[in-house]
């Protein structure tokens, strides 16, 4: 049974992506693995959010973890601020972290275009905390997409430059974990490559969306004139919405738009209704479950409670070996 860190910023709903792309093997890699998974809300501070929008958003992230399968019983489901441990083994790690190398990491370089007027340390000391996460349980495996390889690399460098410093052998070197089927890319109804909650208010469908706004957000969706040559390639947002009937539609309906399409007789409104309905299917129970565990307050404060009891045993025991070696001894 491996130790496996996961988290998720909670800065807004999730979406389709988040749940073909992370959470759905989530809920199986919690059958044969010991995991964390958290709600990463010191993360979230480096864009300052208002109190209640960070409460609000952290309860919208836990009620859907749990919505999509994450069992509390199964796995350790906390929220990053329950753990202080977290914060002191990042001031620990900072200490010996460079300016040179958070410098040149890509995702802060890409924040800081992105964001001149809010270069704040955390931005810079992003991976240091991210390490701290993942080393605080002694990870050995962790999910990563393939924007977070690099930050799971700098988290390597980090526990093996402490494990030098002090000469020992306690951080494990954790890697990437693989999962026994490829991880689905959900594109956006916009036409990008990618659902995601920060691009246009209609390029993605989250989980709580009801059948209305998943109605107008899929008719909306962008397509192109027509199939110009069916020999041809589709045109990306034409291939997006495909992508998406193939994922939530059923091989038959899937195939009848196929047909339709190489016969050049598709209609992209029918496509698109057929799609919706889908979709609106497919979310029904999510939608359910979180309007459900939503209402019950009761319920999320003792499964926090749970978490955090859980997450404190596994990160108090790190950080008092981690003192002890550093020299912090009792008197
Ligand atoms: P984010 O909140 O965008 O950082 O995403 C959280 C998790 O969902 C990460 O593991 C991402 O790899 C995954 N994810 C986000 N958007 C998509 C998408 N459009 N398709 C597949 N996976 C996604």
């Amino acid at each position: 049974m491996d130790i496996v860190v996961s988290g998720i910023r909670p800065t807004g709903k999730l979406h389709l992506g988040n749940y073909f792309g992370a959470l759905k093997s989530f809920v199986r890699m919690q059958e044969t693995n010991n995991c964390f998974f958290f709600i990463a809300d010191y993360h979230s501070l480096t864009t300052h959010p208002t109190p209640a929008d960070l409460h609000g958003n952290v309860k919208n992230v836990l009620v859907e973890f749990l919505a999509s399968g994450l069992d509390p019983e199964k796995s350790t489901i906390y929220i990053q601020s329950d753990l202080p441990e977290v914060a002191e083994l990042y001031l620990l790690l900072n200490m010996n972290a460079y300016i040179g190398e958070l410098e040149r990491c890509t995702s802060f370089k890409e924040k800081i275009r992105q964001n001149p007027q809010n270069v704040n340390a955390g931005l810079l000391t992003y991976p240091t905390l991210m390490a701290s996460d993942i080393i605080i349980h002694k990870a050995q495996k962790v999910p990563v997409g393939k924007d977070q390889e690099q930050h799971l690399e700098m988290t390597r460098t980090f526990a093996n430059r402490f494990n030098r410093l002090y000469k020992v052998d306690y951080f494990p070197e954790p890697v990437a974990y693989t999962f026994d089927e490829e991880l689905v890319k959900i594109p956006g109804l916009d036409g990008s490559l990618k659902m995601s909650k920060s691009d246009s208010e209609n390029n993605a469908i989250f989980l709580a969306d009801d059948p209305a706004v998943i109605r107008k957000k899929v008719m909306r969706a962008v397509t192109d004139t027509g199939p110009v040559d069916p020999g041809k390639p589709k045109s990306q947002p034409v291939e997006n919405l495909f992508s998406l009937l193939k994922t939530l539609s059923t091989p038959d309906i899937y195939s009848h738009f196929e047909e339709e399409y190489s016969k050049g007789t598709i209609r992209y409104g029918d496509m698109k209704k057929q799609l919706a309905e889908d979709i609106i299917r497919f979310n029904e129970p999510f939608r359910n479950r979180i309007n459900q565990l939503s209402a019950d307050n009761d319920y999320l404060k003792k499964t926090v409670k749970l978490g955090a009891e859980k997450a404190h045993e596994s990160a108090l025991k790190t950080i008092r070996e981690v003192r002890e070696i550093i020299g912090f001894k009792e008197f």
